[in-house]
């Protein structure tokens, strides 16, 4: 008993930590930063690519104290080191401003030749360091409490979760563990531009422990998917009705043509909405009712592929400027993702220039690198094995094994 208590204080006190623990930690951070920068190597500014639709963004307050401005991360590192610098997660659609006409003559060492500024870049108050109905920073420094932020996907404002318009934040999807059970959150702010939304059946809300009615099971989001302007399976469609089967098909963005080739244009009236999964013109949809209070939305894991891609709702996205929607990079999982290949690809190049620096040593270094690392190895390896891993490193412990090893040497060179 004496001895559970005790180990439980020795890993919760300030600056111990276990082995295990500190080589978990390290790869969380490295991946959490690689998630983040989408697998961005941080050495070429962003800028020729023009606006991607999504990357990591910074604010740096030194130059551009007004927060109207943003960069890239190489920018970030390159050109802003010391400054004062805002972390703004990912943005979309974002063009890096370093160096041009808001900053006051402070060039990009990476890329200098930039236009005074990129019009279609927008600036919320995030780039000012403030964050949520409340304006507050992040993190606060007055709060006693850091509160969780969950990001809106329209408006990409992040909001603390007690600041959402929620009764409670029991109300927010999650499982047991506390994981969020939603793919997007849209805040109470945006939610009654999406109020189209409520013509699509329930499966597209994320469904919580409490609060939102019963959902179909999870296992077939995506029930509406085939619209018309999926070519995978036009044929189940008969006169541009839905047929009820095609749940798993996926909507293929990267093929490039969204529009139908195996059906007969005859077949396909668009005017009449005939054709689209919500079996009307989203555009002549009534205004919503406005209430007291708008709440936010919660929606479920796939929702983007239910939505409709028919002509009618394609031009309504475009009007609203939410296009983005609907294209399957906009969403952080496939930044994600994306961010996860590179990253694998990446270990996997630095485990390659390993090997191809031994091979490029001759037999006589080989051996001696080779000893060094050996030495260093087995020393660890005795460290290791002598040591109980769940119980904290002490500085005089990494000591004891670098004294090992000089003496080993001195040993050998004797
Ligand atoms: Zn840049
Ligand atoms: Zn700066
Ligand atoms: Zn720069
Ligand atoms: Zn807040
Ligand atoms: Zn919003
Ligand atoms: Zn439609």
């Amino acid at each position: 008993m004496a001895d559970t208590a005790r180990d439980a204080f020795a890993d919760e006190a300030e600056g111990t930590v276990t082995i295990d623990e500190y080589i978990e930690g390290i790869e969380a951070q490295e991946l959490e930063a690689d998630l983040v920068l989408g697998g961005d190597d941080g050495k070429d500014c962003t800028y020729a690519g023009g606006y991607l639709k999504r990357q990591a963004v910074f604010s740096c307050l030194t130059c551009v104290p007004d927060g109207l401005a943003g960069v890239c991360t190489a920018c970030s590192l390159a050109c802003h080191d010391g400054h004062e610098i805002v972390e703004l997660w990912t943005k979309r659609k974002f063009r890096c401003d370093c160096g041009n006409s808001k900053f006051g003559g402070h060039l990009c060492k990476l890329c200098p030749e930039k236009d005074s500024e990129n019009p279609a870049n927008s600036y919320n108050h995030n780039f000012k360091g403030s964050y949520c109905t409340c304006g507050r920073p992040y993190p606060d420094p007055e709060a006693k409490e850091q509160v969780e932020m969950i990001q809106c996907c329209i408006c990409e404002d992040w909001f603390h979760e007690d600041h959402v318009g929620l009764n409670s934040i029991e109300e927010i999807p999650r499982d047991e563990e506390g994981e969020p059970l939603y793919e997007d959150f849209i805040c109470h702010k945006c939610s009654p531009g999406c109020h189209f939304l409520k013509l699509y059946p329930d499966t597209i809300w994320a469904s919580g422990k409490k609060n939102w009615a019963v959902q179909c099971d999870t296992n077939e989001p995506n029930m509406m998917i085939g619209g018309p302007s999926n070519h995978a399976n036009t044929e189940k469609h008969e006169n541009g009705a839905l047929v009820g089967d095609t749940v798993g098909e996926k909507t293929s963005i990267e093929n490039g043509s969204t529009k139908d080739i195996a059906v007969p244009e005859s077949k396909l009236d668009s005017s009449s909405g005939s054709n689209c999964n919500l079996r009307m013109d989203v555009n002549t949809m009534p205004a919503p009712v406005v209430t007291e209070k708008s709440m936010p939305f919660f929606m479920s894991k796939g929702w983007r592929e239910t939505l409709c891609r028919c002509e009618a709702c394609t031009n309504f996205y475009a009007q609203r400027g939410i296009a983005y929607l609907v294209d399957k990079e906009d969403t952080i999982e496939e930044y994600e993702k994306i961010a996860k290949q590179k990253r694998e690809k990446k270990l996997e190049q630095q485990e390659g220039a390993e090997s191809n620096f031994l091979n490029s040593l001759n037999h006589v270094q080989k051996i001696e690198i080779l000893s060094g690392i050996n030495d260093m190895k087995n020393e660890f390896q005795s460290f290791l094995e002598s040591f109980d891993s769940s119980k904290p490193v002490t500085s005089d412990d990494i000591r004891s094994v670098f004294e090992n090893l000089a003496k080993k040497k001195k040993q050998r060179l004797s």
